[in-house]
């Protein structure tokens, strides 16, 4: 069975922080379509994809997408009509090759992932079936809900960067995904509760949604999210397990960690890090270190890896090389996978196989800067992710991936994933 493109085309939209992206529809000679729009994000690791912006700034401040909107419709959709491709990984092959730069700086990771991401809905539709199942296809994996790992409080890049730390998350423990749910709206609510007493304020929320008051320190942070789950009726590590997305990159300068006053080595981060293990209790450690401190993760491995999920998100940019890389020198023990920052299904799929293969966890997650569409969902669930980082239970572009997980229990019956 082949798939023709009969038509393929792009459009700038908006995204949930009012900045242009692209959505690209795709139709095949079959009449099958599909719609698809790709996120953006703001606390970026270096070795990213390139998301092409116009950079004119009579439009959007130079934000503009107009170019990569050009390129699904002009070079991208010219070579690829009225050519059969056997399935994704050959249209995600030919997209690679079209833009010819190693980093898709030529037609922007943001048209091709838009291209990639459309053919696959048009493909599901083709074969009548559901975007997972069509996802689980592709990696030869039973498909099996994510466990959703969720964004309560936020600081640095996604907030005001009143606390250096990126996301404190919270993961509730029970089994189904309907309960999962409400335990984290509960969670939230009891914590927005807290939020007013304590900082007198109403419920702001930064980029992703989570609550962003001005916390005197970092352990006001751990305390108040210990204290709402509590609020809530419900047992820290035992109900509701804390994690956290340190993004140590952005605060890391001249080989220092700039916590607040203080400035660590590598060394002292990691202790650091330790004793907020030892007081509070956490499953996952996103980016504890900074993306081009190599030398340090496999001490942090070394040091919490039997408790915790060490994630690699801006050290390894769902980058195959840097995953190669990162399983041979031991450096950490789970992949933040971000489909855009490699710019196509196929090659995400090789970062999952990767990590997957060296017994790693892997955490599917969207980026601050998202759009209405769910398509995460779908993918996190047939490529059977241990779990899921889509935000805070506030905000419809966070909640439509949600939302999707829980049709998707009600639907196909799908069991989460144990953490
Ligand atoms: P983003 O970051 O702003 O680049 O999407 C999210 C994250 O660090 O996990
Ligand atoms: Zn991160």
């Amino acid at each position: 069975m082949t798939y023709t493109i009969r038509e393929l085309r792009g459009l700038e939209i908006l995204d949930s922080r009012g900045r242009p992206t692209v959505r690209a529809r795709c139709v095949l000679d079959s009449g099958a379509r599909g719609v698809a729009s790709v996120p953006s994000g703001a606390s970026r690791g270096a070795a990213e994809a390139i998301e092409l912006r116009d950079g004119d700034p009579a439009r959007y401040r130079g934000l503009g997408c107009l170019a990569a909107v050009a390129s699904v419709g002009g070079p991208i959709a010219d070579a690829a009509r009225g050519r059969p491709f056997a399935g994704q990984a050959e249209l995600d092959r030919f997209l690679i090759a079209l833009d010819g730069t190693p980093n898709k700086a030529r037609l922007g990771a943001n048209a091709l992932l838009a291209v990639s991401l459309a053919f696959a809905r048009a493909c599901a539709a083709e074969q009548g079936l559901p975007l997972f199942a069509y996802a689980a296809g592709l990696a030869g994996a039973d498909p099996a809900l994510p466990r959703p790992m969720i964004n309560l409080f936020s600081g640095g890049k996604h907030a005001g960067g009143q606390v250096p730390i990126q996301d404190l998350l919270i993961m509730p423990l029970a089994p189904r995904m309907s309960e999962i749910m409400q335990v984290a709206a509960e969670v939230f609510q009891c914590a927005a509760e807290i939020m007013r007493e304590r900082y007198g304020m109403r419920l702001l929320t930064a980029d992703e949604g989570g609550l962003a008051p001005p916390f005197p320190s970092l352990e006001a942070l751990f305390e108040d999210a210990l204290a709402a789950i509590r609020r809530a009726g419900l047992r820290p590590g035992a109900d509701v397990a804390l994690a956290i997305d340190v993004a140590a990159s952005h605060f890391y300068q001249g080989g220092r960690y700039q916590l607040g006053e203080r400035a660590l080595d590598g060394a002292a981060m990691i202790d650091q890090i330790e004793r907020w293990d030892a007081d509070y209790g956490l499953v996952s450690v996103e980016d504890g270190l900074a993306e081009d401190d190599w030398a340090a993760w496999p001490r942090l491995l070394d040091r919490l890896g039997a408790r915790a999920q060490i994630v690699g998100d801006d050290l390894l940019c769902t980058n195959p090389e840097l995953i190669a890389r990162a399983t041979q020198a031991r450096a950490a023990n789970a992949l933040l996978l971000k489909v855009n920052q490699i710019g196509t299904l196929t090659e995400a799929l090789d970062a999952n196989r990767l990590a997957r293969a060296a017994g790693w966890r892997v955490i599917v997650s969207a980026r601050s800067g998202e759009t209405e569409d769910d398509w995460l969902a779908d993918l996190a669930t047939g490529w059977a992710g241990d779990q899921i980082k889509v935000g805070s239970v506030t905000q419809s572009e966070r909640l439509a991936k949600y939302n999707r997980l829980l049709a998707i229990e009600d639907e196909y019956g799908l069991t989460v994933a144990s953490l």
